[in-house]
């Protein structure tokens, strides 16, 4: 199989970002629990990350991380658990179409090990979830490869003019990315712990130096590289 000509550059990035945020940890890699990671996706829409950890405290204490004890909860109090999380009516509503697709597909262990494709189907067959939350349940809950495409994403390598830029379609990216990532061999296990570790580094790196205003550009080791962060210092 021949490189793709952005491969080498997508590489480089990968191993930059590893360098400059190894040390951190990430919430979702490379062992939470799966069940979480699926309730996380789906209450981390339109809010902050830490708002999302408080419901799911809240969740833990009352003992309601499961599917089975979830499943049996009053919808009120449901929504008074993922009250931090925001939007908690819409919210709690989108967990209970989750957990009817688990118990549909035969529960939420017969549902994470379908085929990473089918899988995708099936979950954005389920309202309340859209592209960026199947590709993160099935590359984190299910543990298998997918590519996931954020807003991050498109604004790291947007900056770095590498890839589909200017265009704001999920797909595209996607489909960019999932090409160029292609074009090198590795093992399944590979590609898959290559792709969790790729998005979690792109998610630290933008929230913490290539911030959306004012970029900490002189702390970023892709500086030398980036016209946008050369434009900034110019
Ligand atoms: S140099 Fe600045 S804009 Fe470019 S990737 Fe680094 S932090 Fe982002």
């Amino acid at each position: 199989m021949t490189a793709h000509p952005e491969l080498p550059d997508v590489l480089d990035v990968y191993h930059a970002l590893e360098r400059m945020h190894e040390w951190r940890g990430w919430h979702w890699w490379p062992d939470a629990d799966p069940f979480e990671v699926c309730v996380g996706c789906i209450l981390v829409q339109n809010t902050m990350w830490t708002n999302v950890e408080r419901a799911i405290e809240r969740l833990k204490a009352a003992d309601a991380l499961t599917p089975g004890a979830m499943a049996v909860l009053p919808p009120e109090a449901l929504e008074d658990l993922v009250r931090p999380s925001g939007q908690y009516r819409q919210k709690a509503k989108k967990l209970r179409a989750f957990l009817d697709l688990c118990s549909r597909h035969g529960g939420f262990e017969a549902l994470m090990a379908l085929e990473a494709s089918e899988l995708r189907t099936v979950l954005l067959g389920c309202w309340g979830i859209g592209p960026e939350s199947a590709d993160a349940m099935v590359l984190y809950a299910s543990r298998q490869p997918a590519v996931v495409i954020d807003a991050y994403t498109m604004r790291l390598f947007g900056r770095l003019d590498i890839g589909p830029v200017g265009s704001a379609e999920y797909r595209t990216w996607q489909a960019w990315k999932e090409e160029v990532l292609a074009s090198e061999p590795r093992s399944p296990g590979e590609d898959r712990d290559l792709k969790a570790r790729y998005h979690a580094l792109i998610v630290m790196h933008c929230k913490h130096l290539c911030l959306k205003n004012r970029p900490k550009c002189e702390e970023c080791e892709l500086l030398p590289r980036c016209p946008y962060g050369q434009e900034m210092q110019g």
